[in-house]
C-alpha cells in the first residue's frame, strides 16, 4: 500500500538554506552516503559476530555507479538494510531533524567556509545534488518487507512497498539540473579517490579493463588480452590502523608513496597510537626538505574512521609541525564545529599536546640511538626543532638535548657539548661565554679566519630561521651572549683582560684609522686598526652587533 506523508519539522523548506551553505563543497554528498552504507555493511557484519544474524553475508561491498541517461547516481548496499518503519524513523526524523539543527545553528553564520566539509550533514545532504532522493531497501530481520521511500526534498515523501530481493539499501538519486558533473566516471572517481582510499568497507566503482600478457605469437613477442575486473577504490589496509610492530620500513615508505606519489622518501615517521583520554591513529612523516624552503603546508589529512575529512590540521597539529606529512585519524576532533570553538576544544589541545611530545620522543630517541645517523638527518630536521623551540617551549625544554649547533668546520654539538668546548678560550670580562657565528660564511670569511686563527670557534647560523633562533637561545642560555663574527674584531667580541703586542704604534693605527673613515663616512660603521701581527686583518671594518640588529628590525617592520 502506497502512503503519504508530511515529515514533521521545525523550519520549513530548509533545503534553500542548507543549498546556500553548501554549493561549492557538494561533494560532500557522496562522502555521506557511502559512510552510511559503510556503517549499515559493519553493522551487520557485527550483527552475524554476536550470532543475531544467521543468513549468508555474501560478498560485503559498498557499490557506487550512475547512468548518464536517467541521470542518476546509486549508492548501493549489503548491510543492514531498513524495513519501511526503520525509514520513516532514521530518515525522516533522524536525517531531517539533524538538518534541520545544521540549519539552525548555522543560518546565522558569517563564514560558510568554516563549517562547509567538516558538518556531516548525513543522508539530507543527497538533496545538494538530487531534485528526488529514492531509497530502496530490505532489512536483515527475518521476514522483513522491501519497502521504498521517495521524497524531493520538501517535507512530503512518499513510502511503500519496494522492489529490492537482496538484503541491503539503494539509494537513488536523481541528479538536478546544476549537478549534472556529477554524471561523469572522472569526476566520481577523483571524489571516492579523495573520500575513501582508506575505507575499511570494499568500494567498487563499475569495472576496470586491463592488459595483461598473454603467451607469446610465434615470432616471441609478448601478446596482451584485456581482463575485466572491479575496479576497487580503497586499499586493503591502511598502516596506521596496524600495530607498529606488524609493520617494517618498506611498508611505511609505500603508504607514503601512496599518499604523495613521485615525491622522495621520507626522513621518518612517527606511528601515533592513543586511546585515552582521546582516540587517535596516525603515521606522520618528516619530509626531506629542500633548502630553498618550498615547503607545501596543509599535508597532513584528516581522517575520521577512515574516512577522509580535511586536510585542514591547523589548532590539531601544533603550528611548528605543519610542514610534516601524513595521516591522522580520530573520531573525537568534533568535525561539525566552526574553527573558534575547536580551538577551545579540550580535546583537540590535547591533542595538539600529545603530537608535540611524540614528535620530541622520536627525535629524542633517534639521537640517542644513531647520533651519526642524526647529524645526516639535522640539515633536514633541524628547521622543524629550532621552529618548534621558537614557537614552544614545552618543546625547547625537551629539543635541547637534541638540538645541534654546527660550527663552520661542519662538526655538530649539542647546545651542552658546545658549552664545554668553549667555555674556557671565549669568554669576556663580565663572565660570559661568547658565541662566535656567522650568517654568511663566504662574505665573512675574511673575519672567520681571524677569529679561528685565535683559536676561536665559529658557529654557522646561515639558514633562515637562525635570526630568529639565535635570539632564542641567547635569550634561554644563561650567561652566553652571541656575536656575529664580523660584529667587531674578534679580540673586542671576547675581551679579554690580555695585553696584546701591535704591530703599528699607536700614532701609525690612528692615522689608518682617519683615512679608512674619511673614505667611508658613516658614523654607524666602525674602522679598526688592530693588527696584532703581521698575518692579521689590518683593517676591519664593523658595524656594531647592536647597531646592526636595530637596523634590521627597523627594515622588517619598515619592509611591509
Ligand atoms: P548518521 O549517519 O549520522 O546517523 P544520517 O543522516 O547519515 O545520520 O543517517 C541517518 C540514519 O539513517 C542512520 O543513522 C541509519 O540508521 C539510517 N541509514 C542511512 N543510510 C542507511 C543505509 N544505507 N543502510 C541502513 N541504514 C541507513
Ligand atoms: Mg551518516
Amino acid at each position: 500500500m502506497q502512503e503519504k506523508g508530511t515529515i514533521s519539522i521545525h523550519t520549513e523548506n530548509i533545503f534553500p538554506i542548507i543549498k546556500k551553505f553548501l554549493y561549492s563543497d557538494n561533494e560532500i554528498f557522496l562522502r555521506e552516503l557511502v559512510s552510511n552504507a559503510a556503517d549499515a555493511t559493519q553493522k551487520v557484519k557485527r550483527l552475524a559476530s554476536l550470532g543475531q544474524y544467521n543468513g549468508e553475508l555474501g560478498d560485503l561491498r559498498v557499490d557506487v555507479s550512475f547512468d548518464e541517461k536517467a541521470k542518476t547516481i546509486t549508492i548501493s548496499d549489503k548491510g543492514i538494510g531498513m524495513t519501511a518503519e526503520e525509514i520513516k524513523k532514521y530518515i525522516n526524523q533522524i536525517a531531517f531533524s539533524g538538518a534541520t539543527e545544521f540549519v539552525e545553528k548555522f543560518k546565522d553564520a558569517k563564514d560558510a567556509n568554516e563549517i562547509i566539509g567538516k558538518f556531516g550533514l548525513g543522508f539530507y545532504s543527497a538533496f545538494m545534488v538530487a531534485s528526488k532522493v529514492e531509497i530502496q531497501s530490505l532489512s536483515y530481520q527475518e521476514g522483513a518487507e522491501p519497502a521504498r521511500w521517495i521524497c524531493d526534498g520538501s517535507t512530503e515523501f512518499e513510502i511503500g512497498p519496494g522492489n529490492r530481493t537482496e538484503r541491503g539499501t539503494d539509494i537513488i538519486l536523481y541528479i538536478n539540473e546544476e549537478s549534472e558533473e556529477f554524471l561523469s566516471q572522472h569526476k566520481l572517481q577523483q571524489i571516492l579517490d579523495k573520500y575513501f582510499k582508506f575505507l575499511p568497507t570494499k568500494l567498487v566503482f563499475g569495472k576496470k579493463t586491463d592488459s595483461v600478457e598473454d603467451g607469446v605469437d610465434k615470432d616471441g613477442k609478448p601478446q596482451y588480452k584485456s581482463v575485466e575486473s572491479d575496479n576497487i577504490i580503497n586499499y586493503a589496509k591502511p598502516i596506521w590502523t596496524l600495530s607498529p610492530s606488524e609493520l617494517n620500513e618498506e611498508d611505511y615508505k609505500i603508504f607514503y608513496s601512496e599518499l604523495y606519489p613521485f615525491s622522495e622518501d621520507p626522513l621518518f615517521w612517527i606511528h601515533l597510537n592513543v586511546d585515552y583520554p582521546f582516540n587517535l591513529t596516525g603515521v606522520l612523516y618528516f619530509p626531506k626538505v629542500k633548502t630553498d624552503m618550498d615547503f607545501q603546508r596543509n599535508k597532513i589529512k584528516l581522517y575520521s574512521r577512515q574516512v577522509f575529512i580535511t586536510d585542514e590540521v591547523k589548532d590539531i597539529v601544533p603550528e611548528f609541525l605543519m610542514l610534516l606529512h601524513g595521516v591522522i585519524d580520530s573520531p573525537d576532533i568534533p568535525l561539525n564545529v566552526s574553527r573558534s570553538f575547536l580551538q577551545a576544544d579540550s580535546n583537540v589541545k590535547k591533542i595538539n599536546n600529545y603530537i608535540t611530545k611524540k614528535v620530541a620522543e622520536k627525535l629524542a630517541e633517534l639521537f640517542k640511538k644513531d647520533r651519526e645517523e642524526y647529524e645526516k638527518k639535522w640539515s633536514d630536521i633541524g628547521l622543524f626543532v629550532k621552529y618548534g623551540m621558537i614557537s614552544d617551549e614545552k618543546f625547547y625544554e625537551k629539543a635541547k638535548d637534541f638540538t645541534l649547533l654546527t660550527n663552520t668546520d661542519k662538526k655538530n654539538f649539542t647546545l651542552e657539548e658546545y658549552k664545554e668546548k668553549v667555555k674556557a678560550n671565549q669568554t669576556d670580562k663580565n663572565g660570559n661565554i661568547v658565541y662566535l657565528y656567522t650568517n654568511d660564511p663566504e662574505k665573512q670569511d675574511a673575519f672567520i679566519q681571524s677569529a679561528q686563527k685565535k683559536g676561536y670557534d665559529v658557529l654557522l647560523m646561515d639558514t633562515p630561521i637562525d635570526g630568529h633562533f639565535v635570539s632564542n637561545i641567547e635569550h634561554k642560555l644563561e650567561k652566553v651572549s652571541l656575536k656575529r663574527v664580523d660584529a667587531d674584531v674578534a679580540d673586542k667580541l671576547i675581551d679579554k683582560d690580555e695585553k696584546l703586542e701591535h704591530v703599528l704604534s699607536e700614532e701609525q693605527s690612528k692615522k689608518v684609522q682617519e683615512i679608512f673613515e674619511k673614505a667611508i663616512n658613516k658614523p654607524a660603521y666602525k674602522v679598526s686598526v688592530e693588527a696584532m701581527n703581521p698575518e692579521d686583518l689590518p683593517v676591519t671594518v664593523t658595524m656594531d652587533e647592536f647597531m646592526r640588529r636595530m637596523k634590521e628590525m627597523a627594515a622588517m617592520g619598515g619592509g611591509g
